[in-house]
């Protein structure tokens, strides 16, 4: 028997959360009241984010990679341009710049060294399930037999804990446990999906629901996860030593949550000179950089 396991005392499950099999779940805790919370589609925030930059002026380059930050020759260092080129043409551009926002997530280090931010894989898998499901999202511990790969164990199998959220167009979205096993490649489009990571998971959420087990999976999906090298874990966010050079990266596992945020204090650091909304001062890259 698969089972939800919560860390909390046991309470009912609300009525409109039917889509597990109710002799699985064994505890279930609300983390937040009905109607408090929320979800975003990561590709339908970001690119709507983007269309209204543009709306409002903005030009955004895609399909390019950033070979360079090129730097001024004076005494204090300041940034001076970015150099970027075209994936498909090859052409390298160089675009002057007086201030420049490094958001290259795990990869920002390989365009400013000395950025304490490392690399974490993990996995995902979209199901189509088999009937409309409610909006929930879950943060579960599925017991699964010892056959199965996975980091931790329970008296009754080894315990895999997929978060799993229902969307509003008929999609669910399961995500996975990081891993560690493979380097960050040097571009996303390099990124190794490893299915047995997908499959872990897939077999949880199926053992414990017929809506997911009776879909049709539509992705399995890799990314890398930004982490910052430092106790406190905090992203690094705001100026660095260097004039005119930014950073906002770091987020961890929580960059979709905190981009709004980080998104507005980076644009009055940038128009008023410093982060007024919020005391980002705890996250400051030049205390460790
Ligand atoms: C499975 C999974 C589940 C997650 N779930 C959640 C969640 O529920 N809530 C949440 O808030 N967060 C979640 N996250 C974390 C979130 O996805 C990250 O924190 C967030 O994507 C970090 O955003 P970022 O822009 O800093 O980095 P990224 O999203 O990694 O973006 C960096 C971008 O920079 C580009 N880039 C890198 N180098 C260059 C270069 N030289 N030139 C041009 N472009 C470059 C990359 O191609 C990439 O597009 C999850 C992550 C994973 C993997």
């Amino acid at each position: 028997m698969a089972e939800v396991v919560k860390a909390t005392d046991a309470v009912d499950v609300p009525d409109d959360l039917n889509w597990f099999r109710g002799d699985s779940v064994i505890q279930y805790d609300d983390m937040a009241p009905g109607k408090l919370t929320g979800q975003v589609n990561p590709y339908q925030f970001t690119t709507a984010m983007a269309r209204l930059a543009e709306g409002k002026g903005a030009r955004i380059v895609t399909g390019a990679i950033v070979e360079e930050i090129d730097y001024s020759s004076s005494d204090e260092p300041a940034v001076n341009a970015v150099r970027y080129r075209d994936k498909s043409t090859g052409i390298s551009t160089m675009l002057a710049a007086d201030i420049v926002i490094l958001a290259a997530g795990p990869w920002t280090p390989t365009l400013f060294r000395s950025a304490p931010i490392n690399a974490l894989r993990a996995h995902s898998v979209t199901i189509k399930p088999s009937r409309p499901l409610s909006a929930y999202c879950l943060f579960t511990e599925i017991s699964v037999p010892d056959s199965t790969q996975s980091s931790a164990h329970s008296a009754t199998g080894k315990l895999v804990c997929p978060e799993i959220y229902s969307r509003p167009n008929n999609e669910v979205y399961i995500a996975g446990e990081g891993d560690m096993s493979v380097p960050l490649p040097s571009s996303v489009d390099e990124v190794e999906i490893d299915r047995n990571a997908c499959r872990l998971v897939e077999n949880a959420v199926m053992r414990i629901s017929d809506e997911l087990r009776d879909g049709v999976v539509t992705g399995r999906r890799a990314c890398y996860l930004p982490t910052v090298d430092l106790p406190s874990g905090n992203p690094l966010i705001g100026p660095t030593d260097i004039n005119g050079l930014i950073l906002a990266a770091g987020h961890g596992c929580w960059g979709i949550h905190n981009a709004p945020a980080t998104g507005k204090v980076i644009s009055e650091i940038v128009f008023q000179g410093e982060a007024k909304s919020a005391d980002i001062s705890a996250l400051d890259p030049r205390i460790v950089i």
